[in-house]
């Protein structure tokens, strides 16, 4: 499991470009104690989105990434065995609730369907966790609030949200930035110049035009910056996006071939 805790008060407020009043959307739900769901392909800026949230509000942020093998006891806690005792520690989820942070659940149609049991109670008017193991019942701070992200993209479309837990949620749906915004970004981030950004996210567009080819994601944002970061560095551009864009979308050959042919045609 990947835990990365932020303490955003400490932090400077990490760059994130708006792509259409989602900050309000968040500023809101935060206000109002409702959890967020937050919709949208791989790369489309969701972390970014919350990390700037959590740092704006002033909340302490706590992220985990969910995968096939998370379960509802590395969210909420276990016993530990150490020095002939057993210790309760608290899972990172007890522990935002605890502390009144924002815990962000990455990815969340990956961990194992018994985890959606423990956020029920803290998704709805309750705001409680139970904590089975040691008999407590945890309940929120105001500050404390649920946010999950997750890629509704077609590897998903079996997993879903089941509708008990999603209608619990205000959801946001997040898609790639507007042109203009995009570019914005991969300059800040990339560090390239407004040119040679344009050219990535006339790239990027090209590429999600591209249907025919059995592409699992397109070309996202994250994409558009690694190329422009080498492209900073000095390296030159097509062999930028061969690395960085086309090499992340396909193992199969003829498939880079065809989408190398598109950055050769827009570069
Ligand atoms: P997701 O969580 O949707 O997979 P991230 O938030 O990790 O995507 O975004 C990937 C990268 O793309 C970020 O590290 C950042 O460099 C850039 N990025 C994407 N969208 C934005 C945005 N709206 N504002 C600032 N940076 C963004």
């Amino acid at each position: 499991m990947t835990v990365t805790e932020l303490h955003a008060r400490a932090n400077p407020l990490p760059y994130y470009a708006e792509q259409a009043g989602e900050c309000e959307v968040f500023d809101q739900a935060w206000r109002a104690q409702l959890p967020l769901l937050i919709k949208g392909p791989t790369g489309c800026g969701k972390t970014r989105f919350v990390e700037h949230m959590a740092a704006r509000l002033g909340r302490p942020l706590i992220t985990v990434s969910c995968h096939d093998d998370l379960g509802a006891a590395d969210l909420v806690g276990r016993f530990l065995i150490g020095q002939g005792e057993t210790v309760w520690s608290d899972g990172p989820l007890a522990r935002a609730v605890r502390t009144g942070a924002i815990c962000y659940l990455d990815e969340v149609v990956e961990a194992r369907k018994d985890t959606t049991v423990v956020l029920h109670p803290l998704a709805d008017d309750r705001r409680c966790l139970p904590i089975e193991r040691t008999g407590e019942q945890l309940i929120a701070p105001p500050g404390f609030m649920l946010v999950m992200s997750y890629n509704p993209g077609y590897q998903n479309l079996l997993k879903g949200l089941k509708p008990s837990t999603r209608q619990r949620f205000v959801a946001l749906d997040l898609a790639y930035p507007p042109a203009d915004t995009e570019r914005q970004i991969v300059m800040n981030e990339g560090r390239i110049g407004a040119d040679q950004a344009a050219q990535l996210v006339r790239l990027a567009q090209a590429l999600r035009r591209l249907t025919e080819h059995d592409l699992e994601e397109t070309a996202s944002t994250r994409l558009l910056v690694c190329a422009a970061r080498l492209m900073a560095g000095g390296l030159p551009p097509p062999q930028a996006c061969r690395v960085a864009i086309v090499n992340a979308l396909t193992d199969d050959p003829g498939t880079a071939e065809a989408l190398f042919e598109v950055v050769r045609a827009v570069l």
